[in-house]
């Protein structure tokens, strides 16, 4: 094929609605637009506008059909100014360099927002991991532990699950890891590991019980009650279904969820039970699920409905679809699922936005929580986890929304500028070297 042939049918498959996404720049914006507000300095901008360190190891890994493929891998450090790197580890096919950056970000910004003493990390393996078998996810896992070994440590980076990985390559990781360090147990290396080899109680639920903390909390600050509300819900993973649970388990009737294969719209409400079970026996996934009417991802977002919850990839909210978003309360479960460019649009429209780095920061909450609870080797019950969460995500959120009124910014300009405004203290601190 020509050049020109292939170029335009590149072109040709990139939506004309959904421009080619880069989530770096849409967190530089943010970053760069509260760093100006805050008043960092030239060189305080350049040092946090970038990573501290990206790690990149290709894996080989055995196949099951015995020959051996390579698998691109990263773990990019964002900072350690305010402690230990933390923050997941994506498996997925589109999962690349400049996305693992920005997530990295993400999460200093996170961290820092609800006040926990950690930096900002993320791992990514570009990988289909739902075609691959229990075995090869098992070797590519160890690959990755080995390659990064030198990287992870309790006191310098924790990773933790991200989507596509779960409690079970948390185990992976923590056996592979101890086995390096000459057999001794260090669970406090990752988090969200299985209860039964150190994992918090309470940290599955964790990230969908804070975006619904979250919602619950603006609700009651606009004067609004959740009852006979309604919500759309894209994604249904562990932030999705758990979100759209608690969401309807508090009045709010869930009358659209999505995932991979499409959505499912019932103006009566989805039975959220039904359709995690559905998941659940059919591979984790609702193709063929008959609980709704299909609509498409892209439907979904622009629904009449009072909240949407982004909860599944990044760049999902475009200026192209911004202005027929009908919700007026919107909760990014989701890292990164609002382009910048769609932010003014938002606004404009009058549109609450609980930005991603408050709204989806319940996981790394518990996340901490599981950490101490390593290294006191003393377990708090759920009840004790989950209270103690609910009272630090509900805090953040009423610092980010006073600030947001004094200062006449939305909520997601308000969350910026606290956690910039605390990583940078944390810097100077440092001083100079
Ligand atoms: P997951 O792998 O459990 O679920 C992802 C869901 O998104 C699945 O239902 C999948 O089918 C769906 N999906 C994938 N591609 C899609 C598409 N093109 N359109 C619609 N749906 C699609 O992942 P997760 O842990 O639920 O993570 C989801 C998001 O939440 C990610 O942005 C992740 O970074 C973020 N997040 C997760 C946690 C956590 O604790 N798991 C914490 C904070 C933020």
């Amino acid at each position: 094929m020509s050049r020109k042939k292939e170029e335009a049918t590149a072109l040709a498959e990139v939506p004309v609605d959904k421009p080619k996404s880069d989530p770096y720049a849409s967190m530089l914006s943010r970053f760069y637009a509260a760093a100006d507000v805050v008043g960092l300095t030239p060189e305080e901008k350049e040092i946090l506008s970038r990573p501290a360190e990206i790690h990149i190891a290709y894996l080989p890994v055995a196949m099951d059909d015995g020959r051996v493929q390579v698998f691109e891998s990263y773990r990019v450090i964002h900072s350690r100014a305010l402690g230990p790197g933390k923050g997941g580890i994506r498996y997925a096919p589109e999962v690349n360099m400049r996305e693992v950056m920005a997530l990295a970000a993400w999460m200093t910004w996170k961290c820092a927002v609800v006040n926990i003493p950690y930096g900002g990390a993320k791992g990514g393996i570009t990988c289909e991991p739902k075609k691959m078998s229990v075995g090869e996810l098992e070797r590519l896992t160890r690959a990755y532990t080995r390659a990064m070994s030198e990287v992870f440590g309790p006191d310098k980076d924790i990773p933790a699950p991200d989507m596509g990985t779960s409690a079970r390559e948390m185990a992976w990781i923590v056996d592979e890891y101890s086995r390096l360090n000459k057999g001794n147990f260090i669970p406090a290396v990752v988090t969200g590991k299985p209860l039964e080899l150190g994992g918090s109680k309470g940290r599955v639920e964790a990230t969908g019980r804070g975006v619904t903390m979250v919602v619950l909390q603006a609700l009651q600050r606009l004067g609004r009650r959740p009852e006979g509300l309604t919500a759309a819900v894209q994604g249904f993973g562990n932030v999705g279904s758990i979100t759209a649970k608690y969401l309807s388990q508090n009045g709010i009737r869930v009358v659209a969820i999505s995932d991979k294969s499409g959505g499912y719209y019932n103006e009566n409400g989805i039975l959220i039970h039904q359709a995690i079970q559905y998941r659940d026996s059919h591979g984790g996934i609702l193709e063929g699920f008959k609980g709704g009417e299909r609509i498409t991802n892209e439907q979904l977002l622009t629904l009449p409905v009072d909240i949407l919850v982004p909860a599944a990839l990044e760049d999902q909210i475009t200026p192209q679809n911004a202005p027929n978003i009908q919700a007026w309360l919107i909760a990014e479960g989701a890292n990164g699922p609002t382009m910048a460019e769609a932010d003014a649009i938002l606004n404009q429209k009058g549109i609450v936005v609980i930005p991603d780095i408050l709204a989806n920061a319940g996981g790394v909450i518990v996340s901490y929580y599981e950490w101490v609870q390593n290294r006191r080797g003393h377990y708090y019950t759920e009840t004790e986890v989950q209270e103690r969460a609910d009272n630090t995500i509900k805090q953040a959120f009423d610092d980010a929304f006073t600030r947001a009124a004094a200062q006449k910014v939305s909520l997601r300009e308000a969350a910026y500028l606290i956690a910039v405004e605390r990583v940078v203290k944390a810097l100077r601190m440092h001083g100079k070297y």
